[in-house]
């Protein structure tokens, strides 16, 4: 499988990633082609991306469109795209202000300095921030000082201070960290990276309670869960539980870099004002043309009904193979979301998938989590399971 094509990147990059020995050249709806031509059906959408799959035409047609006009200006000057990306994005999540970034860990970044902020004006002397365990927000300083596994964070110690890490789904554990220099609570709705863990409706709802009785920001971190992957836009308004501030980023641009973070109007009143945060490239013509567009195309193909509809398949599929498997020991997830776990490390079970040209993702806690693009259906589904039972027959 290795072939030349992988050499200058195994030379010349800073070895950071663990990548699998094949090089991928391209993509068509749910499959992906490596330089050899062999075909893999795409269980991961390069980390819940890829909601639309690959090479989606009129996406395509977008975003060339744009980039023959102009793809940067800055944010010296208004674009008509970055408006209109941001209404639709607003009226999609529910939120009233937005402010776009080029990644997910920029937009948990801008959070956490939009609830400082908030603390500042207000001035209620609140600076500290509770995280979750397992939780997974990025690698920037800020994201990885609230991510709560601590290989993240102890090699570039020392984090940002005040961060206190309670137990996901325990709301006693987020309690007795709440005091009065509380500035903010962020969680995953349902986390990704640590294990593909759903928050339970009273946890939401409890979190909800606690910010609102204290004065407290809740931040949910959507970056990986929202945009349809839950079978609902955005996985709080599945939970009818409305954060402060929303981040979003991997499927809203559909593989054009783009994150976001997004706020109420009673949180903007009193949060980040002129000069006190931006992006360069941030919210530029090209990223908000694959915005609207993304969007525009998940409304009229009502991804977000197939997901909800596909979903219980999915589920029902995974379990008869956590049942055929003594080693795999149960499903959980939501929607296209969905983890294995194993009672064994599932580090070689990505190279057997890849052999039987399926592509899937590790998580913590010997997870391998499920993330198609949300355009996956039945057969797909079934192809899928063909190629993961023939994948873990090696593994008996
Ligand atoms: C991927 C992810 C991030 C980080 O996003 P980047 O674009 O890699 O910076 C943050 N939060 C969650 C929940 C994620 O899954």
């Amino acid at each position: 499988m290795v072939n030349s094509k992988i050499q200058a990147a195994e030379e010349n990059l800073i070895h950071v990633y663990n990548r699998f020995p094949i090089a991928l050249e391209y993509g068509d709806g749910m499959y992906l082609y490596d330089t050899e031509g062999k075909e893999y059906l795409d269980f991961a959408a390069g980390f819940a991306v890829c909601g639309l799959g690959y090479n989606n035409k009129e996406l395509n047609e977008a975003l060339k469109a744009q980039i023959d006009k102009i793809c940067h200006i800055s944010n010296l000057y208004y674009h008509v795209n970055c408006g209109e990306a941001a209404k639709e994005l607003n009226r999609i999540s529910g939120m009233d202000r937005v402010f776009f970034t080029n990644s997910g860990s920029e937009a948990n970044e801008g959070a956490l300095k939009a609830a400082r902020r908030y603390a500042y004006t207000k001035k209620t002397g609140r600076f500290e921030f509770i995280a979750m365990e397992h939780s997974f927000h990025g690698r920037s300083f800020g994201a990885v000082s609230v991510t709560g596994h601590e290989a993240y964070r102890e090699p570039f110690e020392p984090v940002l201070p005040g961060v206190r890490f309670a137990e996901f789904n325990n709301l006693d554990s987020v309690k007795a960290l709440v005091n009065e220099k509380t500035c903010a609570i962020i969680l995953e709705p349902l986390q990704g990276e640590g294990g593909i863990h759903p928050a339970k409706q009273e946890f939401m709802e409890g979190i909800r309670k606690i910010c609102d009785e204290n004065g407290i920001l809740m931040i949910c971190d959507e970056v990986q869960c929202g945009m349809g992957r839950t079978g609902s836009m955005f996985a709080w308004q599945d939970f009818g539980v409305k954060p402060d501030i929303l981040t979003m980023a991997k499927a809203i641009g559909n593989g054009i870099p783009v994150g976001a973070f997004a706020m109420t109007q009673e949180v903007a009143d009193f949060s980040l004002k002129p000069g006190d945060h931006g992006a360069t490239y941030g919210g530029n013509p090209l990223s908000c043309a694959a915005v609207k567009k993304v969007i525009e195309i998940f409304e009229r193909e009502d991804i977000v009904g197939h997901v909800k509809k596909t979903a219980p398949y999915l589920e029902k599929r995974l379990e008869e193979v956590a049942g055929e498997f003594e080693f795999v020991t149960g499903r959980r997830g939501k929607g296209f979301m969905q983890g294995l776990v194993f009672s064994r490390p599932v580090s070689e079970i990505n190279l057997k998938t890849i052999e039987e040209g399926l592509l899937v993702i590790q998580a913590q806690g010997n997870v391998i989590r499920f993330l198609p693009p949300l355009i996956a259906e039945e057969k797909h589904i079934d192809e899928m399971i063909e190629k993961l039972r023939r994948a873990l027959r090696k593994l008996q």
